[in-house]
Formats: structure tokens, sequence, C-alpha cells
């Protein structure tokens, strides 16, 4: 009989362990169990219930939260069950059968029951949260019971851009951010009760049990996590109470998540070309996220250096130069499209300036100690305009520091802003353009077209020139649109009293069109390509003889 009884037991689907209460040792296991936990025949076969615990103790998620009911199960009678979460993902159902007897024959039964699969209809497979069927069988469970004696707070966490990830890096960056999100979010939890739920594409939900209220110490750790995790997210939490238990409570928590990224959203609002709505996105990509930790030593490791591009006039001669910031980490040249962005997000952009303002200033005090005299353009961040604006900070008394410190004149300097820095409130940096321009330091427009910029804008601020954005002069003189922007850009900006360049020129019949339509300065690489300070100041030599 006994070993029929054995034969069927290792038909059976469950794992089963028995465990003699008095010796501690294994009396009993079947097949099923040793295929469940992998461990071998002869360690279960030889051992006391120490060794195994200490075997499947590698296996699970929560050693601790295994290992706690073990201690009443040799001095109590009751039966008892609990899902364990093993580390390659399974979970399993542990039901613990006390078989009562006399002292040393009183045992102990396990029996383990893989679940997984009926699990897994609740997991979410990208972030291995629970999903939105899980949230929507919690909530119906919750709401069934009438008297809510346990209170959750409710955190909703929605991202901010993640459209813009999805579209400017594709759909498995968007993938990495939606589980660095999770993860996030996971790090919050404290107990077993605690649930982080993905309810929509990029919604999120927690759930945490208190009996207190911990709605407000929950919003400062959410935000801090978020922003350690470099991820821009609009969150709203609020405390379920008796009453309304947490589906009312996740709408509330909803409602405020949905005002504040509406005020979010407002902040941002403004007429801005889509090629330059990137800026705006703050979630950073794991790429991203390992580029900006090399880019915070990068100036301290000497990996940031200047490049030279001449910008010619029409009698063929270098009328001035604009420094170009470069990147060179571990032997890979970054561009400064994909660097610039990211420090204009971070904050890292004002650390940029300062090198290059000064870098740039020394370069040119020591061409003219070689005699050669030329003028430079220094690009400014639309981030550095909103500095100006919300600090005053004095960009003017910074110049002047630089220059005189390398006997360089203010009026060797001019400034190129991207007329999208200008869209939002430019009046209130009036008094910074006004400044420098006082001290002689020109202020050009670049990216000229690309903004939707009005002649107010420029009417009312002291600009010298603009600079016509590479994508119109790249069209000229074939695409008609390009021409029509181009042509009637140059007369406009004539009759304001104001010079034109243009940027990015790479034939010949670019520059004898926009040289026909009255154009002042010419750029780009069928000019001359940035140059390092040593070619460039060959290249002034050159042009000059
Ligand atoms: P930008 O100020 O409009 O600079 C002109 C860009 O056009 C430069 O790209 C230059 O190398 C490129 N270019 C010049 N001629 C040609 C051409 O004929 N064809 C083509 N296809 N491109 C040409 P770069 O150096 O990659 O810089 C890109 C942008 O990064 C700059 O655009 C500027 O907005 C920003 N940037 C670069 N250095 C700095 C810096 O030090 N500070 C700030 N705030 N921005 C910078
Ligand atoms: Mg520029
Ligand atoms: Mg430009």
């Amino acid at each position: 009989m006994t070993q029929v009884l054995e034969l069927v037991m290792d038909e059976l689907l469950d794992g089963i362990l028995v465990i003699n209460c008095c010796s501690r040792k294994v009396t009993y296991f079947n097949n099923k169990f040793v295929s469940m936990w992998g461990i071998p025949q002869h360690i279960l076969a030889s051992s006391d219930n120490q060794t195994i615990l200490n075997q499947l103790k590698t296996k699970v998620l929560y050693p601790e939260e295994f290992l706690k009911p073990i201690q009443s199960l040799y001095e109590n009678d009751q039966n008892w069950q609990d899902e364990i979460r093993l580390k390659d993902g399974r979970t399993l159902l542990r039901k613990s059968i006390s078989i009562p007897g006399t002292n040393t024959l009183k045992s102990c039964v396990w029996i383990f029951k893989d679940i997984t699969n009926e699990k897994s209809i609740f997991i979410d497979s990208l972030t291995g949260c629970l999903n939105r069927k899980a949230w929507d069988s919690f909530g119906n469970e919750h709401g069934k019971k009438r008297n809510h004696s346990i209170q959750y707070c409710v955190a909703v966490v929605d991202l901010n851009d993640f459209k813009s990830i999805n579209d400017d890096f594709g759909h498995e960056a968007g993938d990495r951010v939606l589980k660095r999100l999770g993860v996030t979010l996971k790090r919050l939890i404290r107990n077993k009760q605690d649930k982080v739920f993905r309810t929509g594409g990029d919604e999120f939900c927690i759930l945490l049990e208190s009996t207190t209220d911990i709605s407000s110490s929950i919003v400062t750790r959410l935000s801090n996590e978020l922003i350690a995790a470099g991820i821009n997210a609009a969150t709203g939490v609020y405390m379920s109470n008796q009453e309304g238990g947490i589906i009312e409570a996740f709408r509330k928590a909803d409602k405020r998540m949905l005002s504040r990224k509406k005020t979010q959203k407002h902040l941002h609002n403004s007429l801005i070309h889509p090629s330059h709505l990137v800026s705006t996105r703050k979630t950073k990509t794991d790429e991203e996220i390992e580029m900006l930790a090399n880019l915070s030593v990068a100036i301290k490791k000497g990996e940031l250096k200047l490049a030279f591009q001449p910008i010619f006039n029409t009698s063929n001669q270098v009328s001035w130069i604009e420094v170009l910031c470069r990147w060179k980490h571990e032997e890979q040249y970054i561009p400064p499209n994909v660097f610039i962005p990211l420090s204009e997000s971070s904050g890292h952009i004002h650390r940029i300036w300062d090198w290059v303002l000064e870098e740039s200033i020394k370069t040119v005090h020591r061409w003219k100690q070689n005699s050669i005299y030329t003028c430079i353009s220094i690009n400014f961040s639309a981030v550095q305009v909103e500095y100006y604006k919300n600090t005053g900070f004095s960009y003017p008394d910074q110049i002047k520091r630089i220059c005189y410190q390398y006997n360089v004149s203010p009026k060797c300097l001019k400034i190129e802003l991207t007329e999208t820095s200008l869209l939002t409130d430019s009046i209130k940096a009036k008094d910074l353009f006004n400044e420098l321009s006082e001290m002689g330091i020109d202020i050009c427009i670049d990216d000229y077209g690309t903004g939707f910029s009005s002649l107010s804008i420029m009417q009312a601020l002291p600009i010298q020139c603009i600079k016509i954005d590479g994508s119109f002069v790249n069209g000229v003189p074939q695409n008609l649109s390009n021409t029509a922007i181009t042509k009637g850009t140059i007369s406009m900006a004539h009759e304001l009293g104001i010079e034109v360049c243009a940027e990015c020129i790479e034939n010949a019949e670019q520059i004898e069109f926009l040289e026909s339509y009255g154009c002042d300065y010419f750029q780009g690489y069928f000019k001359s390509k940035p140059l390092s300070a040593e070619e460039m100041a060959k290249c002034i030599e050159m042009h000059h003889n």
C-alpha cells in the first residue's frame, strides 16, 4: 500500500515535503518537489530541515517572509497558506498542514503548488508590476467590503512626455523608461501588502497600506525618487477613507494628477517649432542618464574642445568666427545636437557656457598675441535666457570680468541666440540684451525661421544680424517655398537695418543665389568646415593676404 501511495504522490502536480516536527528531519518528499525546487535528491534525503531551508532560501525573492512563519510551525497545530515569489519569476502557493500525533510522530506537511500561470494574467509582462486587470479585480474585491478598516494611500503617476520619447528614440527606449519607472515606484513599497499597478500605457498607481495619513510624506518621497531616476511625471496622491474606499481615492488622486499636469503643460505652452520641442522633454532614457554622468566630469577630464567655423563676407574675407563646442568621450565624438539639449534640460549648460566663454576669450587672446585680430560669436542657450529672467544673473558682468582678465575687448564678441529662446516673454530679457549691446556685443538670431518669430520681437530688441537656418538654405534655389522664405527674410531684415548670414552653405549654387539676393555673410562646409584654433589661425592669414 505504501508503495502504491508513493507512486501516486510522485504523479501529483504539487510538490510535497514532510518534516518530522521532533527530529526536524525530512521524512518524505515527492519527485515534483525535487523538480520544482531544483534541489539534488541526495541533499534532501540526508538533511535536516535547516540545511533544506537554507537551500530554499537562496531561491526565494523575500527570504525573510519565507522563513517568518516557520518557527510557529513546530509549536502549534494550525494550518495556513501563503504565496511565495521565486527569484526566477514563478509564484508558488505554500500550504502548511500539521499532522497531529504523539510528540515524536508529529509531522508537518508542506504542499507547494505552482500558480505562476494563474498569477501571470495579473502581471504586466513589461514592467513586472500588477496590470490593469489586477487593479480592477482588487478594486472590485475591496469595493465589496463594507467597512474599510484598512486604509490606503493611493498615488497616481503619469509620464509627462512619453509620446516624444517613443517618437525621438523609438519604442525600445520608451519600454526602458517604463521599466525604470516600475522599478522606481517599487522602491516605495515597504511590505507585501503594498502594491504597484500599471493601470494604463504610461500611467501607474501605487497602493500603500497605512493606518495613518502618509500622503504628504509619500508626495515628497515620490518626487525625490522620480527626480533621482530622471523621470518627468505628473503625480497625484490621495488617502482613502473609511467610506470611500480605494476606487474613490484613485479618482481623487487621478484628478489631482491631471490638474498638476495641466499647470506643467501651461508652463511649456508656447508657439515652438516642432523640431525644437525635444528640448522641453525632461524624462531621460538610460543612455541619456549615462551620458549625463559622463558629461558632468567631461570638463574636468578635458574632454571638451572648441571648434571654430569662419563666416565670410561678400569679399571672401573672414568676418567673424563661430565657436562650436565639441565633446570627445572615450574616442567617440558626441554631437552637440545630442549633448547640448541634454545639458540644457539637466542644468549642465551653465557650466558648459562658463567653460566655452572663458576658453573662447583665451583663444582670442592667444590669436591676438600672434597678430591675428578677429571677432567670435558664442552660442547662448534659451535656458540661459530663462535663467536670466528668473535670477537676473549678470552675464554682462561675467563677460566683462573674463575679457578684462585676458585683455580682450567685449567688442570682439557676438552672442548667438536661437530664435525660439525669444518666443516667451522676451521683453523680460530686454535689459540683458540692451546691456550686452551697450558693451558693443552684437546679438545674432540663430536658426532663424524655425521659431515663427514675429517682426515685433525683432524691433523690440537690439538685433544686428539674423542667421537663416540651414534647413532653408539647403533647399535653395530648387525648393520654391525655401527660396521664397529666404528671399523674403533677407529683404525684411534689410528694411529693419538687420544684416543677414546664411548657415550651412554646401555648394556654389546656393552661395550664388544668396549673394544675388543681397545676403551679407556666408557660413558652411562649402567655405570651410569647423576647424581647430591652429587651423583657424592659418585660414585667417590665408584669407587676409
Ligand atoms: P548652430 O549654432 O546653428 O551651429 C551651426 C551648426 O551647423 C554646427 O553644427 C556646424 O558644424 C553646422 N554646419 C556648418 N556648416 C554646415 C554645412 O555646410 N552643412 C551642415 N550640414 N552643417 C553645417 P554643430 O557644431 O554640430 O552644432 C550644432 C548646434 O549645437 C549649434 O547649432 C548650436 O545650436 C549648438 N551648439 C554648439 N556649440 C554650442 C555651445 O557652445 N553652446 C550652446 N549653447 N550651443 C552650442
Ligand atoms: Mg550658432
Ligand atoms: Mg544655426
